[in-house]
């Protein structure tokens, strides 16, 4: 069949096509179309040969099929050890697939190949770790949803995403003004308990330019206003920008490879325009894998940089408190079984794996914290990384996948979650939903709100 209405390989490109393609609630019109949709053969082909890289070509072919990195796929273990669930199983079936054919697979195949790529894989990074060769299937996953993206073989909620970062630069229909006035709003709800609480709009040279997750904007304007709160609290010379200010990147989940460009050089452009001395993101994983790990080479910057200087939240947050410039109230710590999401996308694939504990030995009192087994670099992922938490179609096959973590929660003894990242807290609180295990979860910035010692010129004068 020729491309049907939703279901096609054109990307969204306008507001009102997005709101058309909303409108197909669920995607129930666009996952019938799909089961029809044409494979554009010579197409995917021409595009393998010009951006299929000598590191991918070569983990396809040395893969010793050992199975070594079966144990380390936490799909793998709640799919009841199913041998298609191994991940090197995973990517020659269907990348490998691809390849070995030169580009001529079936509609059917490419149904197959999205089920596999958007619900057998969260592009963690975990086998990477235990395979010999090193092969790692997140990034072999990612350039595989880059090729099924151009088929239009993506689920429902992905293409909707990646528009959404071609419409409004934010993974979210939040268009500029609304993240300046939101930002401010929430501001100005907080100034009276915290006494000269502004947010600085586009100011140059700022020691710190910060930039958030469109869903704070839109569903947890709370987020916003508890950084402004600590900013403040810190003294820092801080600013947002009016545009420029979306860290996160659905694109990147979508395999939208043009829209992760676009969307991360709004950011850089902020960056180059307001000439900031550092940028902070806030606590969220894949924004930083997006912004500041992958970003660099999507915009063709060959120091494989961001313009400026650019941290995860954490790292500022420790430095706030090891600096001295917040300060916890040592009766405020937290005095309960306590445990840590280590987040895949910046402790394994950035290596900030003690920044976390650092906070913690702050706000914890000594002897409550519990870490999960296994931790760090080794954690599992939360089971809804790689926007599986998102997808309505693989909603079964998420909720399992979220057991692991399940597991490790339950192991640790701990009541409270800390998860400093969008996608885990999503997905620890979808966890508790799911299976009632009693947790509660938390970004730090409330946290540390609550434990804070205001600065006096911050306190009101009554
Ligand atoms: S551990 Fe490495 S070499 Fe062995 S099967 Fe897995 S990907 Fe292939
Ligand atoms: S990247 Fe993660 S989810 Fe994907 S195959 Fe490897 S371990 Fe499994
Ligand atoms: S959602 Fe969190 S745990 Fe899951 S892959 Fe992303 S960063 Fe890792």
């Amino acid at each position: 069949m020729p491309e049907g209405i939703f279901c096609n390989k054109k990307p969204i490109e306008t507001e009102e096509a997005l709101k058309a393609f909303m409108g197909d609630t669920s995607g129930a019109q666009y996952y019938k179309e799909m089961q029809s949709l044409d494979v554009d053969s010579d197409l995917l082909w021409k595009t393998i040969q010009n951006t299929c890289k000598s590191r991918i070509r070569t983990w396809l072919e040395i893969c010793a099929h050992c199975g070594m990195c079966a144990e380390s796929c936490f799909l793998y273990l709640v799919n009841d050890r199913d041998p298609k669930q191994v991940p090197a199983y995973k990517i020659q079936s269907t990348l490998g697939e691809i390849v070995k054919r030169k580009g001529k697979v079936d509609n059917e195949f490419m149904r197959m190949a999205m089920e596999t790529a958007w619900a057998k894989c969260t592009c963690c990074n975990r086998c990477g770790l235990y395979c010999p060769h090193g092969i790692d299937m997140g990034v072999m996953f990612g350039y595989l949803r880059g090729l099924l993206y151009q088929q239009g073989f993506v689920p429902w909620e992905m293409k909707i995403g990646a528009g959404m970062h071609r419409v409004y630069r934010a993974q979210m229909d939040v268009t500029e003004e609304e993240f300046v006035e939101t930002f401010q709003w929430m501001a100005e709800e907080y100034e009276e308990e915290y006494v000269g609480l502004t947010v600085p709009v586009d100011v140059e040279n700022a020691d710190i330019l910060y930039t958030v997750n469109a869903r704070e904007v839109k569903h947890y304007p709370e987020d916003l206003a508890e950084a402004a709160i600590l900013f403040h609290a810190a003294g820092e010379n801080w600013t947002i920008p009016s545009k420029g200010w979306e860290l996160t990147s659905l694109a990147m989940f979508a395999g939208d490879w043009a829209a992760c460009k676009m969307q991360v050089e709004s950011v850089y452009d902020a960056m180059e325009r307001l000439k900031p001395k550092r940028m902070v993101g806030t606590e969220c994983g894949h924004a930083h894998r997006a912004t500041v790990i992958e970003g660099p080479y999507w915009a063709g910057r060959k120091d494989g940089q961001t313009p400026v200087p650019s941290i995860h939240y954490i790292e500022w947050l420790a430095e706030a408190l090891r600096e001295g410039k917040l300060k916890i109230d040592p009766e405020k710590r937290i005095k309960q079984p306590v445990t840590l999401q280590d987040s895949c996308n910046y402790v394994r694939n950035h290596g900030l794996r003690e920044v976390a504990r650092e906070i913690l030995s702050y706000i914890v009192e000594p002897g409550y914290f519990r870490d999960m087994s296994p931790n760090k670099e080794h954690n599992f992922c939360c089971g809804g990384g790689g926007g599986f938490n998102g997808i309505g179609l693989f909603r079964h096959q998420r909720n399992k996948g979220l057991m692991t973590k399940r597991d490790q929660i339950l192991k640790t003894g701990a009541k409270l979650v800390i998860a400093p990242c969008h996608n885990c807290w999503d997905a620890i609180r979808d966890l508790e939903e799911e299976y009632e295990i009693g947790i509660k979860w938390s970004f730090l910035k409330p946290l540390i709100l609550s434990m804070l010692v205001v600065p006096d010129h911050m306190k009101p004068e009554e």
